[in-house]
């Protein structure tokens, strides 16, 4: 499993964690949990920014050894 934190995107009071078992899966749970709880985040941000932001969440993504 691959695991990557809200804090680790830069949003220091959220606790959220997301775990997938591949990349792709990765930045989907957390791409949906941006737009529930921090739309400002990516309230019009433009393509650049949001390849930023995948490249951001491929960077800091964890391998786990959990199942
Ligand atoms: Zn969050």
């Amino acid at each position: 499993m691959l695991e990557v934190s809200c804090r680790d995107l830069g949003v220091a009071d959220c606790a959220f964690i997301a775990t997938a078992a591949s990349m792709r899966k990765l930045e989907n749970v957390m791409l949906e949990h941006a737009r529930d709880e921090h739309p400002e985040l990516i309230a019009g941000i433009t393509e650049e920014q949001h390849e930023a932001m995948m490249h951001k969440i491929a960077a800091a993504a964890q391998e786990t050894a959990s199942l």
